[in-house]
C-alpha cells in the first residue's frame, strides 16, 4: 500500500428544502465533475438524492461546497448522509425523477429577474432581446404558475406553451442556465403581450408608455395579479387614479428601474438598499427625499414613500420606455382582492383603467407585493406575500395532528400546519366581502393540495361574529379551538424565535376581541404558548360607534373626554370641526353605552392624540391618523409627559392616558410646536409602556419581553420601547419572519393550538 493512494468511499445524500426547479441538479453535476466524483443525482418527491463515489477528501469538499455554492433560489434545509459500498463508478449522470405523491416539499416563491437574464433582455444580439417573459432557473415566476407538485411544466400554467427546438435544447442541456427551467420560452414559442385597446396598433409596450406619459391609467398584468399604473411624477394622473379607485389618501407604492432612480426619490440607508435589491424585490417604506419628483398625491401627509424596483422583464421594458417612476398599485376596486384573469380584470377594472396591458400566461394564485420597512438595520414586515410566501415558518414543536388556523378578520392570512411546519399564506385581505372570502377559500384549497395537508383541527379567533369564525366551522374539521387575538400576537413572536416562555407580552394594536367581550388593543400579558394572563392594559374608555371609530379619531377622543368631563377645554380641538348635532348623537351613544363598547386600544389612543393635536379628526383609512402623527414627530427630540400606571382590579395594572392627552391638549392650546408634541406623545407612550413592562417582569421574575401588534409598525415606538427595555436588562423579541400586525395572527393561533395539542398528547 502506498501513502499516495486515496481512500475510495461512497455515500448517498438526501437533500431537502427548496431544491427543485432551481437549477440544483446541474449544479450538483458541475460540482461532482469538479471533485472528480462518480455517481448520479435525481429529483425524488420531497428531496434530491445524490450518490457519490471517489476520494474521501473529495466527498467532504463536495459536501461543504454543496451548501456554500448552492444556486441562488435553492434553500437547503437538511442533508442526510448514508455510507454505501463503493462500486467503482467514475462517471456522473443526471437521472430522471422518481415520484412519490405522498411527500411534502416547499414551493419556491416568485423571484425577480436575475442579472444574467436582464443583460440578455437588453442585448440586441440575444434571441430573447426585449422578450417580456425571459427567465431561467435562477429567476422568474414559480408559485404563481404552479398548479400541483412536483414542479414540472405539465403541472404549471406554462403547459400551454410547447417549447420550440431552440428552447428544448437549452432545457435538456445540463450546461445551460435553462436546464430544466420549467418556465423556459422565447418569442417564438412563449406567452405574448398585447394592449387593449391599441389605436396606434404599434408595439404594445411603446403604446402603453405613450398613454402613461400622457397622464392615462394602464392596468398591467403582472406575476400575481394586475397593477394599476400611472406616471408617479404627474400630480393630476395620480389624483385621477385616486378618484377612480375611490382611494382618497391611502399611500400608493412607486416602481423604479434602479437603485439610483430610487435614490432620486428617497433617502435610502445601506440596509434599505440591500432589501430593495434583494431577489424578493419588496416594496420598502423609505424616507421621501426633499427634492423628490414624485407627486405629493402618492403618499399624502406622510414622510415615507413605498418604493420597489422593477422585478419582471415587462416592468424593465416599460420603465425603460417611459423613463420615470410609475405608481404601481394593486389592480382592484377599493377593498376587493387583486384581479388576476384577463376577462375578470377587463370587467372589474373597466372604469379604472384607460387601457390594459395583457398577457396569456395564466396566474394560478393571487400574490400581492410584499411591504417591509427597516428598523435597526433589520427588515420588518408590513405585508408578507410575493417573494416570501409560501415558504413555511417552523413551529418550535411538532403538532400531533394537522391543523388549519384561519387567522384574523383584517389583514388576513391562514396557516396550514403539518408536524412542525406552518405554511403561512400570502396576505389575503380583510374578510369583509364575498370576493375576499372566495380568495381565502381558493388559496386554502391550493395550499392543501400543494402541501398535501388535510387538517383535523381548525383554529379561530374568539370573536363570535367574524366571517373567519364561521369559515372555521365549515372546513369539515373534527374539532375547533379558539385563541384570543392578543395571545395569538404574542405567541407568534415567541414561536418564531423558538422561545417557550413564559414572557411578558406587549400587544399593541387597533382591535381584538377581549375575554370580557370588550375591545382590547393595549395589552400587557404574561404568556407562553399554552397560557396567557392579562396583567395590565390601557385604561378602558367608551368607543362610540365601535369599529366606525377607526375612521373618526375625534370620536375616540370624545370617549376619553367622557371619563374626565372637566377637561373639556384641553380636549376641545379634537371636536372643532364636528357639528353640534353629530356631537350630541355621539354623547348620547356614550351616555347610554349603546354601540359604545369599552376599549383599551393603543391604536385608538394614537388616533385620539392625533385628533387632540389637530393632526386629523377624520381618517380615510385605519391607521392614517397614527401614521401622520409618526410622520409629524419625525426625529424631533422631546422629553416624555406623564403616562402613569396604577393598580386596577384583580392584581392587574392600568395605564391612564388622560393626564397625557390633557397635557398635550393644553400645550397645543398654548401654541406649542406640534411636531414636538407628537414626538412627546411617542416618548410618553414608550416610557409608560416600558416602565410597566419592567414592573410586570420583575413581579414574576421574567427576563424576556415580546412585542407584537400592528402599532409596532411605528418604528419610533418600536425602537423607543425596545431601547428602554434593553436598558433595564431585559431581552426583547420582535417579529422577524412575519409582520407584527394581524398578518401573523394565523401563525400565532397555530402555535397555541399545536402547543395545546402536544400537552394533551403528553400530559
Ligand atoms: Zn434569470
Ligand atoms: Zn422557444
Ligand atoms: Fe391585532
Amino acid at each position: 500500500m502506498t501513502a499516495a493512494t486515496p481512500v475510495v468511499t461512497a455515500v448517498r445524500l438526501r437533500v431537502t428544502g427548496v431544491v427543485q426547479g432551481v437549477g440544483f441538479r446541474p449544479f450538483v453535476h458541475r460540482l461532482a465533475a469538479r471533485h472528480s466524483l462518480g455517481g448520479w443525482v435525481r429529483n425524488a418527491a420531497g428531496e434530491v438524492q445524490i450518490e457519490l463515489e471517489g476520494a474521501a477528501q473529495a466527498i467532504a469538499d463536495f459536501q461543504s461546497a454543496l451548501r456554500r455554492e448552492a444556486p441562488p433560489l435553492a434553500r437547503i434545509e437538511q442533508v442526510e448522509l448514508e455510507p454505501l459500498a463503493p462500486e467503482g463508478r467514475t462517471t456522473f449522470e443526471i437521472r430522471s425523477s422518481t415520484l412519490d405523491p405522498a411527500r411534502r416539499q416547499p414551493v419556491s416563491p416568485d423571484v425577480a429577474l436575475c442579472a444574467a437574464c436582464e443583460s440578455e433582455l437588453f442585448d440586441p444580439q440575444d434571441r430573447r432581446y426585449r422578450y417580456p417573459f425571459i427567465t431561467c432557473t435562477d429567476c422568474g415566476p414559480r408559485f404563481t404558475v404552479i398548479e400541483a407538485m412536483p414542479y414540472d411544466r405539465e403541472r404549471t400554467s406554462m403547459r400551454a406553451f410547447a417549447q420550440c427546438p431552440d428552447c428544448a435544447r437549452e432545457y435538456r442541456d445540463p450546461a445551460s442556465r435553462r436546464y430544466h427551467s420549467e418556465t423556459n420560452s422565447c418569442p417564438r414559442c412563449g406567452p405574448r403581450i398585447w394592449l387593449e385597446p391599441n389605436d396606434r396598433a404599434d408595439e404594445p409596450i411603446a403604446a402603453a408608455a405613450h398613454l402613461l406619459r400622457s397622464g392615462r391609467i394602464v392596468a398591467v398584468r403582472g406575476l400575481g395579479g394586475f397593477h394599476l399604473a400611472c406616471d408617479a411624477t404627474d400630480e393630476s394622473a395620480v389624483r385621477l387614479l385616486r378618484e377612480r379607485k375611490r382611494r382618497e389618501q391611502k399611500p400608493f407604492a412607486i416602481m423604479v428601474r434602479s437603485l439610483e432612480e430610487a435614490r432620486a426619490q428617497a433617502r435610502i440607508t445601506p440596509a434599505e438598499a440591500e432589501l430593495l435589491m434583494s431577489r424578493e424585490r419588496p416594496i420598502v417604506l423609505v424616507r421621501r427625499a426633499h427634492d423628490a419628483t414624485v407627486a405629493r398625491a402618492v403618499a399624502p401627509g406622510l414622510d415615507t414613500v413605498g418604493v420597489m424596483l422593477a422585478y419582471t422583464p415587462l416592468h424593465h421594458l416599460l420603465l425603460e420606455e417611459i423613463g420615470r417612476p410609475l405608481v404601481m398599485t394593486s389592480g382592484n376596486a377599493s377593498e376587493e382582492p387583486i384581479a388576476t384573469a384577463n376577462a375578470d380584470a377587463v370587467r372589474r377594472l373597466a372604469g379604472l383603467a384607460d387601457a390594459f396591458l395583457l398577457h396569456d400566461r395564466e396566474i394560478t394564485t393571487r400574490y400581492d407585493d410584499s411591504v417591509l420597512r427597516v428598523v435597526r438595520e433589520a427588515p420588518l414586515f408590513v405585508r408578507r406575500a410575493r417573494g416570501y410566501a409560501p415558504l413555511p415558518v417552523d413551529l418550535p414543536m411538532s403538532s400531533p395532528v394537522p391543523l388549519v388556523a384561519v387567522g384574523a378578520h383584517l389583514k388576513n392570512t391562514f396557516a396550514l400546519v403539518h408536524g412542525s411546519r406552518a405554511w403561512v399564506s400570502q396576505h389575503i385581505g380583510d374578510l369583509e366581502n364575498l370576493e375576499t372570502l372566495e380568495h381565502f377559500q381558493h388559496t386554502l384549497a391550493d395550499y392543501k393540495r400543494l402541501f398535501r395537508v388535510r387538517p383535523d383541527v381548525a383554529v379561530r379567533d374568539c370573536h363570535p361574529g367574524y366571517l373567519s369564525s364561521r369559515v372555521a366551522g365549515e372546513l369539515g374539521c373534527r374539532r375547533i379551538l379558539l385563541v384570543q387575538h392578543h395571545h395569538a400576537h404574542i405567541a407568534a413572536v415567541l414561536a418564531e424565535h423558538g422561545e417557550p416562555g413564559p414572557a411578558v407580552g406587549i400587544a399593541f394594536d387597533g382591535t381584538g376581541y377581549g375575554d370580557d367581550a370588550q375591545v382590547w388593543g393595549g395589552e400587557f400579558l404574561v404568556a407562553d404558548l399554552t397560557e396567557c394572563t392579562r396583567v395590565g392594559h390601557v385604561r378602558y374608555a367608551p368607543l362610540p360607534g365601535g369599529d366606525a371609530a377607526a375612521r373618526a379619531p375625534w370620536r375616540t377622543a370624545r370617549g376619553y373626554l367622557s371619563l374626565e368631563p372637566w377637561e373639556a377645554g384641553a380636549l376641545a380641538p379634537a371636536f372643532a370641526a364636528v357639528d353640534r348635532q353629530t356631537l350630541a348623537v355621539v354623547d348620547r351613544q356614550i351616555a347610554t353605552r349603546l354601540n359604545a363598547p369599552l376599549h383599551s386600544s393603543m391604536g385608538r389612543l394614537f388616533d385620539a392624540a392625533a385628533a387632540i393635536l389637530g393632526v386629523r379628526a377624520v381618517a380615510h383609512y385605519e391607521g392614517q391618523a397614527a401614521m401622520e402623527l409618526e410622520a409629524l414627530a419625525g426625529d424631533v427630540a422631546a422629553p416624555p409627559l406623564p403616562f402613569p400606571a396604577r393598580a386596577a382590579a384583580r392584581g392587574t395594572w392600568e395605564l391612564d392616558p388622560l393626564p397625557l392627552l390633557v397635557a398635550l391638549g393644553e400645550a397645543a392650546g398654548r401654541g406649542a410646536d406640534r411636531a414636538t408634541l407628537a414626538a412627546a406623545f411617542h416618548e410618553s407612550v414608550a416610557a409608560g409602556t416600558a416602565d410597566l413592562a419592567v414592573r410586570c417582569a420583575a413581579e414574576r421574575d421574567l427576563r424576556t419581553v415580546a412585542l407584537g401588534g400592528g402599532c409596532f409598525q411605528n418604528t419610533r415606538l418600536l425602537e423607543q420601547v425596545r431601547r428602554r427595555l434593553e436598558q433595564a436588562g431585559l431581552r426583547v423579541l420582535v417579529p422577524r419572519r412575519l409582520s407584527p400586525n394581524d398578518g401573523s395572527i394565523s401563525y400565532g393561533q397555530a402555535a397555541v393550538a399545536a402547543a395545546l395539542l402536544c400537552q394533551e398528547a403528553h400530559p
